[in-house]
């Protein structure tokens, strides 16, 4: 068997320790890959696949990239959740013995990009590692390489790591590889995550400060896998990753992914885009990191009245003081992204024209302190008072940097004069040169008397006196050297010009590597002050998303709400705030929302369309806002502190793609109901319509009795089953509400308006033909449906005689289903039914066989009072008889 060569025996080395990533291996002026790798992403990325004899047996397959266009390609495949590890040449090949050493200098990948381009700017770009301790307890770390933040928790159920990973939107899991392959699997199903392993947790020295704080080795060993994750693919400074932030999940209201999903807080459900979001309608931040901060802040709801009042408090103050308001919404926008800056300074890619917007950045900070002090606000004081404007800084880009530098950091043009004095000199005398040659031109002119004669130069030849043809014979023989002819055009030089011109090159030679250096010091210079720069972020980002809420509250007309220990909710003239926004703001129809102790389950009914889920949500949404600082969309509202928000939809509104299964729905109430505490809030929107009608009433109805026996907590809960309405009876705590349609010409016309009781009608036939279904279908469907009506009457009677004849271990609660139809009293029987009861028998007797309908003859004549009891055994007897037969 023929060996392969040298090189590729290299390259198969060095992908050995890359399994899991494309090579990307530097070849000259590309970066080739080979094998598998090349096949995959010739495809992935449509590129020629082709191959080349590497000295074994079969050609190898081959495909490459040029160098220049690399990143737009790493790009594709990061964002198709691919790694990429980028193997450079790492001698000068002319001094190489043999084949040119080669390493691997950085490992690209979805969660570990920091190129500007693969990143939106308005969201964090989080790599997260979990460990499972023994105690069956979890660790969680997140960073965003990117701005440098990590954070880490322990908690105590998978579910809830999920959920954190799932509002993070990390893009990279890191664990150890005896991490259980089934828990990973349940990440996979509700998210694309790109899957990494990594087996150290060991904290090097020059990280030391960075898990200080910590005080449990388990949380520093969840922090450290993703630490060693980053130093090893990384292979590079990261200096400015910041401490680790602990935090609790407690500390914040619990909003578990299919909720945070179904209250569409920073994405919706059906385009899975941020458009008709919570998050896009409230952000109206002018910084990226604003808006990065008001995505996370929408995340994580406080708890703490004094937080939340804080922020409510700023948000008033802002919204009263226009002006300022104003002021401070431009200023910030004049200020660039810091955080993310930041790590490019570390990572060494940031350009001159970075610099010179870091400038301008910090110019504004003293004008943005001075202005939050003008609101006279001691929150917004305090949070200005120690702002750092990074004084020095500023003042050494002010005098280092021009004003418009070239987005190359290699070609000069960067530096201001009289920084360095050197540099002016090289500038003094490459000006100089040019001043002079400028003067020979007018010189030479006058000298030979040809007024077309100019000075040029190119690359090639340098500085050149160019005389037209028909100027030559003005000129005297030899007094030039000639250097280039043209076709209309003679071109000569002198020994002075060049002499002169060798200073110039030389200075602009020199200019250009001092410039480079004294670029890369001030570069380093910076990189002190990573620490202080991601201090100003977080105030700069704190006060973008106030003035966001500010804005959009005033636009909005939204007012502050308070909060109750009570547990109450009063919301006055309460609005969806998406729905509202898409609408037009005069024909959204506000609602109240009254729940207190004694009423904290709302039974809500009504036609198909009329708005139950809109005010469900906009209940959830209004206590989200409240609970973020920021002021909600009603008149007036007092709400309590909720724990935890739950939102629950049953199976057939379920859009998510390939989930809408009743299994989902049920796991999702399960997660709902054994979760939720008294201080929750639980919407749950037609639960159980997943499946058969009877199955699904009869879990409805368990549900609401479970949550009114063992959680108490205020609950919304809708459905088009209103059979279940009649649970007020039993359920102290439970309050009927529908919203009010009314039918005008045998129409319905949908009022949005939420009132007392329950709905008395289902008007799904009546959309229909607001649908303008075809007449004859809509016919034909009453008919159905009076059928169905009366089939289900029969229906009935059969569970409950069934469970008669069998003892029951404990008594049930009062079923809703209508008892046996015999007993039925005539007020039960108008609230069951959609028909006069006239029309009902009618329909009735019209379904029954001639032979049921004999017996039912036989049955009313029966003289019961007259006949012994065996008589009337046997009359019955004969009777099923009958009816059993065939
Ligand atoms: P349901 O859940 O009862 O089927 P939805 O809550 O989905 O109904 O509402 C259906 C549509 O009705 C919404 O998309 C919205 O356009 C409109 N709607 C709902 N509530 C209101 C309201 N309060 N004011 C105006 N329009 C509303
Ligand atoms: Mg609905």
């Amino acid at each position: 068997m023929a060996t392969y060569t040298p090189m590729i025996q290299q390259y198969l080395k060095i992908k050995a320790d890359y399994q899991d990533a494309f090579l990307f291996f530097r070849l000259g002026d590309f970066y080739e890959m080979f094998f598998e790798d090349a096949t995959t992403a010739s495809q992935e990325l449509e590129i020629t696949l082709t191959s080349r004899d590497g000295g074994g047996d079969d050609r190898i397959p081959m495909c490459g990239v040029p160098y220049h266009s690399a990143p737009t390609y790493i790009e594709r495949l990061i964002e198709k959740g691919y790694k990429v590890a980028i193997c450079e040449q790492v001698e000068d090949p002319k001094k190489a013995k043999g084949v040119v050493k080669r390493e691997v200098i950085q490992v690209i990948s979805p969660g570990t990009l920091m190129n500007e381009k693969g990143l939106q700017e308005k969201e964090n770009n989080y790599i997260c590692s979990v460990t499972h301790f023994p105690d069956d307890t979890f660790g969680l770390a997140l960073s965003d390489l990117s701005t440098g933040e990590n954070s880490v928790t322990l908690i105590s159920s998978f579910h809830d790591v999920v959920s954190e990973i799932y509002a993070k939107e990390a893009k990279e899991i890191v664990v150890s590889s005896s991490f259980s392959a089934e828990l990973l699997q349940t990440v996979k199903e509700r998210m694309t995550i790109t899957i990494s392993f990594e087996e150290s947790t060991k904290v090097e020295d020059a990280f030391l400060h960075l898990t200080e704080s910590l005080q449990q080795q388990k949380l520093v060993d969840t922090f450290a896998r993703i630490l060693q994750y980053l130093v090893r693919t990384q292979k590079r400074s990261l200096e400015h990753l910041q401490p680790v932030q602990l935090y609790q999940i407690n500390e914040y209201m619990k909003i578990d992914l299919f909720s945070k999903r179904n209250l569409e807080l920073t994405e919706t459900i059906r385009s899975k885009g941020k458009k008709g979001s919570l998050l896009w309608l409230l952000d109206q931040t002018v910084t990226a990191m604003g808006g990065r901060l008001l995505k996370n802040w929408i995340d994580r709801p406080l708890l703490s009245k004094e937080k939340i009042d804080e922020r409510l408090n700023m948000v008033d103050v802002l919204m009263k003081q226009f002006f300022e308001r104003e002021e401070l919404r431009d200023l910030l926008k004049e200020v660039y992204d810091l955080e993310r800056l930041a790590g490019r300074v570390a990572f060494g890619n940031v350009n001159a024209r970075d610099l010179v917007q870091l400038r301008k950045s910090l110019q504004k900070v003293p004008e943005i302190q001075e202005v939050v002090y003008r609101l006279n606000n001691p929150y917004a004081s305090k949070l200005v008072e120690d702002i750092d404007p990074c004084e020095r800084l500023t003042a050494l880009l002010e005098r280092g940097l021009k004003e418009h530098p070239p987005l190359s950091i290699k070609e000069g043009d960067i530096i201001a004069d009289n920084y360095n004095h050197q540099l002016d000199q090289y500038r003094d005398a490459s000006r100089n040169g040019k001043t002079w040659i400028a003067s020979l031109e007018q010189k030479e002119r006058e000298r030979t008397g040809i007024r077309s004669l100019k000075i040029g130069y190119n690359r090639v030849f340098g500085y050149y006196i160019e005389v037209t043809r028909a100027n030559l014979h003005l000129l005297p023989e030899g007094m030039y050297e000639r250097k280039q002819t043209l076709t209309n055009a003679e071109r000569f030089i002198t020994p002075e010009l060049k002499e002169k011109e060798a200073l110039i090159l030389e200075a602009e030679e020199k200019i250009v590597e001092l410039e480079y250096e004294l670029f890369a010091q001030i570069r380093e210079e910076v990189k002190v002050y990573i620490p202080r720069l991601q201090a100003l972020a977080k105030k700069v980002s704190e006060l973008d998303v106030l003035q966001c809420f500010a804005k959009v509250s005033e636009e909005r007309h939204y007012t502050k709400p308070t909060f109750s220990t009570n547990g109450d909710i009063h919301i006055k003239n309460g609005r969806h705030p998406v729905v509202e926004k898409v609408m037009n703001a005069q024909e959204y129809v506000p609602n109240d929302c009254q729940m207190t102790d004694d009423s904290s389950i709302l039974l809500i009914t009504g036609p198909n369309m009329s708005g139950k889920s809109t005010y469900m949500r906009q209940v959830a949404l209004t206590a989200i806002l409240g609970q973020i600082g920021c002021f909600v969309p009603a008149e007036e509202a007092e709400l309590p502190i909720f724990d935890q928000v739950f939102t629950r939809i049953g199976a057939a509104d379920d859009l998510i793609s390939g989930q809408s299964t009743f299994m989902v729905e049920m796991l999702e109430t399960k997660n709902a109901v054994t979760n939720a505490t008294q201080s929750s809030l639980i919407l749950l929107d037609e639960i159980g319509r997943g499946t058969s009608t009877y199955d699904g009433m009869a879990l409805a109805q368990a549900i609401i009795e479970y949550v009114h026996e063992h959680i108490g907590c205020k609950t919304l809960f809708s459905t088009h089953y209103h059979e279940l309405t009649v649970l007020d009876q039993q359920l102290s705590a439970l309050r009927n509400v529908h919203v009010s349609a009314i039918e005008k010409n045998n129409k319905v016309v949908f009022l949005h308006k939420i009132k007392e009781g329950p709905a008395d009608k289902s008007y799904g036939i009546h959309v229909a033909e607001l649908a303008e279904l075809p007449e004859p279908l809509l016919q034909r469907a009453r008919v159905i449906l009076a059928d169905f009506e009366n089939a289900s009457e029969e229906q009935k009677v059969k569970p409950t005689a069934d469970a008669v004849a069998e003892p029951e271990p404990e008594p049930e609660p009062q079923p809703i289903e209508q008892p046996k139809a015999e007993t039925k009293t005539d007020t039960e029987q108008s609230q069951l039914s959609f028909f006069g009861e006239e029309k009902e028998q009618q329909v009735k007797e019209a379904s029954l066989s001639k032979r049921e309908k004999q017996i039912i003859a036989e049955l009313k004549q029966l003289d019961l009072l007259e006949m012994t009891p065996l008589d009337a055994m046997n009359a019955m007897y004969k009777l099923q008889k009958l009816l059993k037969k065939k």
